[in-house]
Protein backbone atom coordinates (compact mmCIF):
# COMPACT_ATOMS: atom_id res chain seq x y z
CA UNK A 1 0.00 0.00 0.00
CA UNK A 2 1.38 3.04 -1.30
CA UNK A 3 0.69 6.83 0.48
CA UNK A 4 -2.14 7.76 -1.99
CA UNK A 5 -3.87 5.20 -1.49
CA UNK A 6 -4.32 5.64 2.26
CA UNK A 7 -4.90 9.24 1.23
CA UNK A 8 -7.91 8.35 -0.75
CA UNK A 9 -9.82 6.51 1.72
CA UNK A 10 -8.52 8.61 5.37
CA UNK A 11 -11.89 11.09 4.78
CA UNK A 12 -14.71 8.67 4.64
CA UNK A 13 -13.22 7.51 8.10
CA UNK A 14 -12.11 10.46 9.95
CA UNK A 15 -13.83 13.66 8.51
CA UNK A 16 -16.53 13.47 11.42
CA UNK A 17 -14.15 12.27 13.96
CA UNK A 18 -13.23 14.38 17.08
CA UNK A 19 -9.70 13.62 16.34
CA UNK A 20 -7.59 16.08 14.37
CA UNK A 21 -5.71 13.70 12.03
CA UNK A 22 -3.28 14.87 9.11
CA UNK A 23 -0.43 13.58 7.23
CA UNK A 24 2.79 14.96 5.70
CA UNK A 25 4.76 13.74 3.46
CA UNK A 26 8.86 13.22 3.94
CA UNK A 27 9.21 16.67 3.42
CA UNK A 28 6.80 17.92 6.04
CA UNK A 29 3.71 18.67 2.69
CA UNK A 30 0.49 18.48 4.13
CA UNK A 31 -1.28 15.66 1.73
CA UNK A 32 -3.82 15.17 3.96
CA UNK A 33 -6.06 16.77 7.18
CA UNK A 34 -9.49 16.32 8.29
CA UNK A 35 -12.20 19.11 9.16
CA UNK A 36 -10.92 18.73 12.61
CA UNK A 37 -7.29 19.20 11.84
CA UNK A 38 -8.46 22.82 10.09
CA UNK A 39 -10.14 23.30 13.70
CA UNK A 40 -6.87 22.62 15.53
CA UNK A 41 -5.04 24.54 13.02
CA UNK A 42 -7.42 27.13 12.97
CA UNK A 43 -7.38 27.24 9.14
CA UNK A 44 -9.18 26.05 6.07
CA UNK A 45 -7.81 22.74 4.19
CA UNK A 46 -7.17 25.08 1.13
CA UNK A 47 -4.19 26.78 3.19
CA UNK A 48 -3.10 23.88 4.68
CA UNK A 49 -2.82 21.72 1.71
CA UNK A 50 0.14 21.49 -0.21
CA UNK A 51 2.04 23.96 2.37
CA UNK A 52 4.93 22.84 5.74
CA UNK A 53 4.36 23.97 8.90
CA UNK A 54 6.82 26.85 8.23
CA UNK A 55 4.77 28.77 5.97
CA UNK A 56 2.19 29.66 9.07
CA UNK A 57 4.74 31.90 10.42
CA UNK A 58 5.33 30.44 14.13
CA UNK A 59 8.86 29.90 14.59
CA UNK A 60 9.02 28.68 17.88
CA UNK A 61 5.85 26.54 17.50
CA UNK A 62 7.49 24.81 14.33
CA UNK A 63 11.08 23.99 16.02
CA UNK A 64 9.50 22.17 18.74
CA UNK A 65 6.89 20.50 16.22
CA UNK A 66 10.45 19.48 14.11
CA UNK A 67 11.87 17.96 16.96
CA UNK A 68 9.06 15.77 18.05
CA UNK A 69 8.82 14.76 14.43
CA UNK A 70 13.04 14.14 13.82
CA UNK A 71 12.34 12.04 17.07
CA UNK A 72 9.21 10.33 15.74
CA UNK A 73 11.53 9.18 12.83
CA UNK A 74 14.65 7.81 14.24
CA UNK A 75 12.59 6.12 16.87
CA UNK A 76 10.38 4.71 14.69
CA UNK A 77 7.51 4.81 16.66
CA UNK A 78 4.92 7.64 17.91
CA UNK A 79 5.65 11.10 20.10
CA UNK A 80 3.30 12.52 21.83
CA UNK A 81 3.62 15.82 23.31
CA UNK A 82 1.16 18.59 25.15
CA UNK A 83 -0.01 21.66 23.26
CA UNK A 84 -1.54 24.58 24.62
CA UNK A 85 -2.41 27.83 22.71
CA UNK A 86 -4.70 30.77 22.22
CA UNK A 87 -8.07 31.15 20.51
CA UNK A 88 -10.57 33.20 19.74
CA UNK A 89 -9.40 34.74 23.02
CA UNK A 90 -9.33 31.60 24.94
CA UNK A 91 -6.46 29.07 25.92
CA UNK A 92 -7.50 25.76 24.37
CA UNK A 93 -5.05 22.34 24.73
CA UNK A 94 -4.12 19.65 23.03
CA UNK A 95 -2.74 16.32 23.00
CA UNK A 96 -1.05 15.34 20.22
CA UNK A 97 0.99 11.87 18.43
CA UNK A 98 3.20 11.98 15.44
CA UNK A 99 4.32 9.20 14.34
CA UNK A 100 6.28 7.83 11.07
CA UNK A 101 4.00 6.21 8.04
CA UNK A 102 6.28 3.31 6.78
CA UNK A 103 6.13 1.30 3.39
CA UNK A 104 6.35 -2.57 3.62
CA UNK A 105 10.40 -2.04 3.77
CA UNK A 106 9.88 -0.19 6.87
CA UNK A 107 11.04 2.69 4.71
CA UNK A 108 9.60 6.49 6.53
CA UNK A 109 7.20 7.56 3.91
CA UNK A 110 5.82 10.07 5.72
CA UNK A 111 4.08 11.69 9.35
CA UNK A 112 1.19 11.08 10.73
CA UNK A 113 -0.79 13.63 13.22
CA UNK A 114 -3.53 13.05 15.66
CA UNK A 115 -4.30 15.23 18.44
CA UNK A 116 -7.10 15.41 20.65
CA UNK A 117 -8.60 18.53 21.99
CA UNK A 118 -8.57 17.99 25.61
CA UNK A 119 -9.32 21.66 26.91
CA UNK A 120 -12.49 20.66 28.47
CA UNK A 121 -10.23 17.58 30.99
CA UNK A 122 -7.52 20.54 31.26
CA UNK A 123 -10.13 22.70 32.56
CA UNK A 124 -12.16 20.17 35.19
CA UNK A 125 -8.21 19.20 35.82
CA UNK A 126 -7.53 22.18 36.80
CA UNK A 127 -10.47 23.50 38.49
CA UNK A 128 -10.38 20.72 40.79
CA UNK A 129 -6.78 21.68 41.70
CA UNK A 130 -7.65 25.09 42.52
CA UNK A 131 -10.27 24.09 44.41
CA UNK A 132 -7.90 21.46 46.09
CA UNK A 133 -4.85 24.16 46.52
CA UNK A 134 -7.62 26.83 47.86
CA UNK A 135 -9.39 23.83 50.29
CA UNK A 136 -5.39 23.37 51.46
CA UNK A 137 -4.94 27.33 52.31
CA UNK A 138 -8.08 27.33 53.64
CA UNK A 139 -7.21 24.38 56.24
CA UNK A 140 -3.83 25.66 56.81
CA UNK A 141 -4.89 29.11 57.93
CA UNK A 142 -7.72 27.43 59.97
CA UNK A 143 -5.25 25.22 61.93
CA UNK A 144 -2.96 28.35 61.96
CA UNK A 145 -5.99 30.09 63.98
CA UNK A 146 -6.78 27.25 66.26
CA UNK A 147 -3.54 26.74 67.40
CA UNK A 148 -3.29 30.56 68.44
CA UNK A 149 -6.47 30.24 69.77
CA UNK A 150 -5.10 27.29 71.46
CA UNK A 151 -1.93 29.56 72.74
CA UNK A 152 -4.01 32.07 73.78
CA UNK A 153 -6.16 30.20 76.08
CA UNK A 154 -3.22 27.71 77.47
CA UNK A 155 -0.78 30.59 78.45
CA UNK A 156 -0.13 33.67 80.24
CA UNK A 157 -0.60 36.79 78.50
CA UNK A 158 2.61 38.49 80.76
CA UNK A 159 5.26 35.54 80.73
CA UNK A 160 3.85 33.62 77.97
CA UNK A 161 4.34 30.77 80.75
CA UNK A 162 1.67 27.94 80.47
CA UNK A 163 -1.40 28.93 82.87
CA UNK A 164 -2.27 26.03 85.21
CA UNK A 165 -5.38 24.62 83.16
CA UNK A 166 -2.13 23.49 80.38
CA UNK A 167 -0.27 22.43 83.39
CA UNK A 168 -2.82 19.99 84.80
CA UNK A 169 -3.40 18.55 81.25
CA UNK A 170 0.21 18.16 80.85
CA UNK A 171 1.04 16.60 84.13
CA UNK A 172 -1.98 13.94 83.56
CA UNK A 173 -0.14 12.58 80.38
CA UNK A 174 3.35 13.03 81.96
CA UNK A 175 2.03 10.95 84.87
CA UNK A 176 0.44 8.72 82.09
CA UNK A 177 3.52 8.24 80.25
CA UNK A 178 5.56 7.24 83.78
CA UNK A 179 3.26 4.46 84.49
CA UNK A 180 3.50 3.13 81.02
CA UNK A 181 7.67 3.73 79.99
CA UNK A 182 8.74 4.06 84.06
CA UNK A 183 10.95 7.23 82.66
CA UNK A 184 11.31 9.27 86.35
CA UNK A 185 9.37 12.84 85.89
CA UNK A 186 10.05 15.54 88.72
CA UNK A 187 8.88 19.46 89.12
CA UNK A 188 10.21 22.21 90.77
CA UNK A 189 8.04 24.87 92.39
CA UNK A 190 9.40 28.55 92.29
CA UNK A 191 8.57 31.68 94.17
CA UNK A 192 9.89 35.17 93.73
CA UNK A 193 11.81 36.54 96.96
CA UNK A 194 10.10 39.34 99.04
CA UNK A 195 8.39 40.36 95.61
CA UNK A 196 5.63 42.30 97.91
CA UNK A 197 8.40 44.80 98.43
CA UNK A 198 9.05 45.03 94.48
CA UNK A 199 5.52 46.13 93.88
CA UNK A 200 5.69 48.19 97.00
CA UNK A 201 8.90 50.39 96.01
CA UNK A 202 8.90 50.57 92.08
CA UNK A 203 5.29 49.90 91.69
CA UNK A 204 3.27 47.23 89.63
CA UNK A 205 4.18 47.82 86.36
CA UNK A 206 7.77 47.00 87.48
CA UNK A 207 7.06 44.58 89.27
CA UNK A 208 5.51 42.77 85.61
CA UNK A 209 8.67 43.63 84.41
CA UNK A 210 10.24 41.42 86.55
CA UNK A 211 7.85 38.42 86.61
CA UNK A 212 8.26 38.70 82.61
CA UNK A 213 12.07 38.85 83.07
CA UNK A 214 12.21 35.90 85.54
CA UNK A 215 10.11 33.89 83.10
CA UNK A 216 12.34 34.69 79.96
CA UNK A 217 15.38 33.37 81.81
CA UNK A 218 13.70 30.07 83.11
CA UNK A 219 12.83 29.94 79.90
CA UNK A 220 16.57 30.33 78.71
CA UNK A 221 17.53 27.74 81.49
CA UNK A 222 15.13 24.59 80.90
CA UNK A 223 15.26 22.08 78.33
CA UNK A 224 12.40 22.20 75.16
CA UNK A 225 10.94 18.91 76.67
CA UNK A 226 10.47 21.03 79.84
CA UNK A 227 7.59 23.55 80.60
CA UNK A 228 7.15 26.77 82.61
CA UNK A 229 3.53 27.12 84.04
CA UNK A 230 2.59 30.50 86.02
CA UNK A 231 1.20 28.77 89.10
CA UNK A 232 -0.02 31.89 90.89
CA UNK A 233 0.62 35.80 91.15
CA UNK A 234 5.04 35.34 91.26
CA UNK A 235 4.82 31.63 91.62
CA UNK A 236 5.76 29.46 88.47
CA UNK A 237 6.01 25.69 88.09
CA UNK A 238 8.82 24.14 86.00
CA UNK A 239 7.66 20.42 84.94
CA UNK A 240 11.03 18.16 84.05
CA UNK A 241 9.62 15.07 81.93
CA UNK A 242 12.36 11.74 81.84
CA UNK A 243 14.19 13.60 84.87
CA UNK A 244 14.45 12.57 88.32
CA UNK A 245 15.36 14.18 91.39
CA UNK A 246 19.29 14.71 91.09
CA UNK A 247 19.24 16.18 87.48
CA UNK A 248 16.33 18.70 88.42
CA UNK A 249 18.09 19.30 91.51
CA UNK A 250 20.97 20.30 89.01
CA UNK A 251 18.81 22.44 86.82
CA UNK A 252 16.92 23.84 89.99
CA UNK A 253 20.12 25.22 90.94
CA UNK A 254 21.48 26.18 87.61
CA UNK A 255 17.95 28.48 87.35
CA UNK A 256 18.22 29.92 91.24
CA UNK A 257 22.10 30.94 89.74
CA UNK A 258 20.92 32.70 85.96
CA UNK A 259 17.98 34.31 88.07
CA UNK A 260 20.44 35.73 91.12
CA UNK A 261 23.56 36.68 88.82
CA UNK A 262 21.96 39.54 86.84
CA UNK A 263 20.48 42.61 87.67
CA UNK A 264 16.83 43.85 86.71
CA UNK A 265 16.75 46.91 85.52
CA UNK A 266 16.19 49.78 88.18
CA UNK A 267 14.96 46.68 90.78
CA UNK A 268 18.22 45.44 90.84
CA UNK A 269 19.29 41.74 92.09
CA UNK A 270 16.13 39.87 92.05
CA UNK A 271 15.81 36.13 93.83
CA UNK A 272 14.05 32.78 93.94
CA UNK A 273 13.77 30.31 96.10
CA UNK A 274 12.86 27.02 94.58
CA UNK A 275 11.54 23.38 95.90
CA UNK A 276 12.15 20.48 93.84
CA UNK A 277 9.92 16.99 93.88
CA UNK A 278 10.19 14.05 92.42
CA UNK A 279 6.65 12.03 91.07
CA UNK A 280 6.34 8.94 92.51
CA UNK A 281 4.40 6.06 91.42
CA UNK A 282 2.18 5.77 94.61
CA UNK A 283 1.63 8.93 95.00
CA UNK A 284 -0.84 11.72 93.60
CA UNK A 285 -0.07 14.56 91.61
CA UNK A 286 -1.75 16.68 94.51
CA UNK A 287 0.45 14.97 97.10
CA UNK A 288 3.52 15.80 94.30
CA UNK A 289 2.82 19.03 94.15
CA UNK A 290 2.14 19.87 97.95
CA UNK A 291 5.68 17.94 98.45
CA UNK A 292 7.20 20.55 96.10
CA UNK A 293 5.69 23.45 98.20
CA UNK A 294 7.21 22.26 101.63
CA UNK A 295 10.67 21.95 99.74
CA UNK A 296 10.16 25.49 98.78
CA UNK A 297 8.71 27.36 101.56
CA UNK A 298 11.88 24.99 103.60
CA UNK A 299 14.26 27.46 100.71
CA UNK A 300 12.29 30.46 102.12
CA UNK A 301 12.48 29.93 105.82
CA UNK A 302 16.56 28.85 105.47
CA UNK A 303 16.86 31.84 104.37
CA UNK A 304 15.76 32.29 100.49
CA UNK A 305 17.44 31.89 97.05
CA UNK A 306 18.07 28.59 97.81
CA UNK A 307 16.64 25.46 96.41
CA UNK A 308 15.06 22.65 98.56
CA UNK A 309 15.33 19.20 97.75
CA UNK A 310 12.24 17.05 98.67
CA UNK A 311 13.40 14.31 101.18
CA UNK A 312 10.67 11.94 101.07
CA UNK A 313 11.41 8.61 99.77
CA UNK A 314 9.44 6.66 97.42
CA UNK A 315 8.86 3.02 96.69
CA UNK A 316 11.10 3.40 93.46
CA UNK A 317 11.89 0.54 91.66
CA UNK A 318 15.52 1.10 90.89
CA UNK A 319 18.49 2.01 93.63
CA UNK A 320 20.74 3.99 91.48
CA UNK A 321 18.94 6.63 89.28
CA UNK A 322 20.78 7.21 85.88
CA UNK A 323 21.28 10.71 84.80
CA UNK A 324 23.46 12.55 82.17
CA UNK A 325 26.80 12.53 83.73
CA UNK A 326 26.30 9.77 86.05
CA UNK A 327 24.48 11.69 88.93
CA UNK A 328 22.25 9.45 90.97
CA UNK A 329 20.24 9.80 94.17
CA UNK A 330 20.70 6.63 95.91
CA UNK A 331 16.97 5.15 97.39
CA UNK A 332 17.31 1.93 99.94
CA UNK A 333 15.52 -1.24 99.67
CA UNK A 334 14.52 -4.02 102.41
CA UNK A 335 15.76 -6.24 99.65
CA UNK A 336 19.44 -5.11 100.50
CA UNK A 337 19.16 -6.21 103.50
CA UNK A 338 22.00 -9.17 104.34
CA UNK A 339 20.46 -10.40 107.66
CA UNK A 340 23.48 -9.21 109.85
CA UNK A 341 22.64 -6.22 112.05
CA UNK A 342 26.37 -4.32 111.82
CA UNK A 343 26.61 -4.55 108.00
CA UNK A 344 22.97 -3.64 107.42
CA UNK A 345 22.90 -0.87 109.63
CA UNK A 346 26.26 0.33 108.20
CA UNK A 347 24.79 0.09 104.74
CA UNK A 348 21.66 2.43 105.31
CA UNK A 349 24.37 4.63 106.92
CA UNK A 350 26.27 4.62 103.72
CA UNK A 351 23.29 5.29 101.66
CA UNK A 352 22.16 8.57 103.68
CA UNK A 353 25.76 10.08 103.99
CA UNK A 354 25.78 9.55 100.38
CA UNK A 355 22.72 11.61 99.57
CA UNK A 356 23.35 14.07 102.08
CA UNK A 357 26.38 14.96 100.11
CA UNK A 358 24.53 14.78 97.04
CA UNK A 359 22.11 17.32 98.35
CA UNK A 360 25.04 19.04 99.71
CA UNK A 361 26.75 19.47 96.66
CA UNK A 362 23.36 19.94 94.41
CA UNK A 363 22.20 22.56 96.98
CA UNK A 364 25.52 24.43 96.60
CA UNK A 365 26.75 24.39 100.12
CA UNK A 366 30.02 26.07 101.32
CA UNK A 367 32.59 23.80 100.18
CA UNK A 368 34.15 23.19 103.62
CA UNK A 369 30.51 21.99 104.70
CA UNK A 370 30.79 19.70 101.12
CA UNK A 371 34.70 18.57 102.33
CA UNK A 372 33.53 17.71 105.42
CA UNK A 373 30.93 15.14 104.14
CA UNK A 374 33.48 13.88 101.19
CA UNK A 375 35.55 12.87 104.64
CA UNK A 376 33.08 11.35 106.53
CA UNK A 377 31.72 9.16 104.07
CA UNK A 378 35.46 8.10 102.53
CA UNK A 379 35.82 7.31 106.48
CA UNK A 380 32.67 5.37 106.62
CA UNK A 381 33.64 3.78 103.64
CA UNK A 382 36.87 2.82 105.13
CA UNK A 383 35.74 1.61 108.83
CA UNK A 384 32.87 -1.04 107.30
CA UNK A 385 35.11 -2.22 104.93
CA UNK A 386 36.99 -3.33 108.62
CA UNK A 387 34.22 -4.64 109.55
CA UNK A 388 32.56 -6.32 106.92
CA UNK A 389 36.07 -8.48 106.83
CA UNK A 390 36.19 -8.94 110.60
CA UNK A 391 32.51 -10.27 110.47
CA UNK A 392 33.18 -12.54 107.31
CA UNK A 393 36.62 -14.17 108.40
CA UNK A 394 34.00 -15.14 111.41
CA UNK A 395 31.27 -16.75 109.54
CA UNK A 396 34.10 -18.50 107.57
CA UNK A 397 33.15 -16.89 104.56
CA UNK A 398 35.15 -18.83 101.68
CA UNK A 399 34.99 -16.01 99.07
CA UNK A 400 36.86 -13.37 101.70
CA UNK A 401 40.33 -12.97 100.12
CA UNK A 402 38.78 -12.15 96.76
CA UNK A 403 36.29 -9.97 98.57
CA UNK A 404 39.04 -8.14 100.37
CA UNK A 405 40.65 -7.33 97.33
CA UNK A 406 37.86 -5.61 95.89
CA UNK A 407 37.54 -3.72 99.25
CA UNK A 408 41.45 -2.72 98.82
CA UNK A 409 40.77 -1.44 95.21
CA UNK A 410 37.59 0.39 96.44
CA UNK A 411 39.59 2.11 98.75
CA UNK A 412 42.44 3.17 97.10
CA UNK A 413 40.08 4.89 94.59
CA UNK A 414 38.44 6.39 97.88
CA UNK A 415 41.62 7.78 98.69
CA UNK A 416 42.31 9.20 95.39
CA UNK A 417 39.10 10.83 95.41
CA UNK A 418 39.58 12.18 98.55
CA UNK A 419 42.92 14.20 97.45
CA UNK A 420 41.22 15.27 94.15
CA UNK A 421 38.78 16.88 96.16
CA UNK A 422 41.18 18.39 97.95
CA UNK A 423 42.92 19.74 95.31
CA UNK A 424 39.76 20.92 93.90
CA UNK A 425 39.77 18.81 91.05
CA UNK A 426 37.02 16.72 91.99
CA UNK A 427 33.90 16.85 89.71
CA UNK A 428 30.45 15.61 91.07
CA UNK A 429 30.20 13.28 88.18
CA UNK A 430 32.74 11.06 89.32
CA UNK A 431 32.47 11.69 92.90
CA UNK A 432 28.81 10.31 92.30
CA UNK A 433 30.13 8.18 89.58
CA UNK A 434 32.23 6.40 92.44
CA UNK A 435 29.15 5.82 95.09
CA UNK A 436 26.78 4.71 93.03
CA UNK A 437 28.73 2.66 91.01
CA UNK A 438 31.40 1.42 91.81
CA UNK A 439 30.27 1.23 95.83
CA UNK A 440 26.88 0.79 95.35
CA UNK A 441 25.50 -0.99 92.22
CA UNK A 442 28.64 -3.17 91.62
CA UNK A 443 29.98 -3.61 95.15
CA UNK A 444 26.66 -3.72 97.67
CA UNK A 445 24.40 -5.15 95.12
CA UNK A 446 26.99 -7.20 93.14
CA UNK A 447 29.74 -8.72 95.37
CA UNK A 448 28.20 -8.55 99.09
CA UNK A 449 25.11 -10.31 97.92
CA UNK A 450 28.07 -13.12 97.64
CA UNK A 451 27.83 -13.47 101.34
CA UNK A 452 24.24 -12.72 101.83
CA UNK A 453 23.63 -16.95 102.14
CA UNK A 454 26.33 -16.84 105.11
CA UNK A 455 25.10 -13.79 107.27
CA UNK A 456 21.60 -14.46 106.76
CA UNK A 457 22.01 -17.90 108.26
P1 LIG B 1 8.37 35.73 99.88
O1 LIG B 1 9.83 35.88 99.72
O2 LIG B 1 8.00 35.14 101.18
O3 LIG B 1 7.76 34.97 98.75
O4 LIG B 1 7.79 37.19 99.88
P2 LIG B 1 6.81 37.84 98.82
O5 LIG B 1 6.71 39.28 99.11
O6 LIG B 1 7.26 37.48 97.46
O7 LIG B 1 5.48 37.05 99.10
P3 LIG B 1 3.97 37.42 99.14
O8 LIG B 1 3.24 36.19 98.76
O9 LIG B 1 3.64 38.06 100.45
O10 LIG B 1 3.75 38.53 98.03
C1 LIG B 1 3.57 38.25 96.71
C2 LIG B 1 3.30 39.52 95.98
O11 LIG B 1 3.25 39.32 94.58
C3 LIG B 1 1.98 40.14 96.33
C4 LIG B 1 1.40 40.65 95.05
O12 LIG B 1 1.18 42.01 95.08
C5 LIG B 1 2.46 40.36 94.02
N1 LIG B 1 1.88 39.91 92.77
C6 LIG B 1 1.15 38.83 92.51
N2 LIG B 1 0.81 38.78 91.19
C7 LIG B 1 1.36 39.86 90.60
C8 LIG B 1 1.35 40.38 89.26
O13 LIG B 1 0.78 39.80 88.31
N3 LIG B 1 2.05 41.52 89.01
C9 LIG B 1 2.69 42.16 90.02
N4 LIG B 1 3.33 43.27 89.73
N5 LIG B 1 2.69 41.72 91.28
C10 LIG B 1 2.05 40.59 91.58
MG1 LIG C 1 4.17 33.70 96.91
MG1 LIG D 1 7.30 35.45 96.85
Amino acid sequence: MQIDDILQVLPLFLNHSNAAVAIKDIDGCYLFANSEFSRYADKPWQEINGHCDADFQMPEYNQKIQDIEQSAISLLRGVSCDEEFSRDGNTVYYLSTRFPILDELQHVIGIGIVAMDVTAQHQSISEAEQALCAAEQMNAQLRLAVASLEQLASTDRLTNAWNRRRFEEAVESEIHRFHRYGHPLSLMMLDIDHFKKVNDTYGHQEGDRVLKQVAERIFASIRKSDSLTRWGGEEFIVLTPNTGLAYASILAERIRANIAIQAVGDVGTVTVSIGVAEYFPTSSSKDWLERADRAMYTAKREGRNRIEIDATVGNAPIVAEHFEGHFVQLVWKNAFLSGNEVIDTQHQGLFRVANELLDAVLSGRPSDEVSLIVSRLLSDVVRHFEDEEAILAALSFPGLAEHAGEHARLVAKALELADAFKTGVLSVGSLFQFLAYDVVTRHMLGADREYFPYTAA
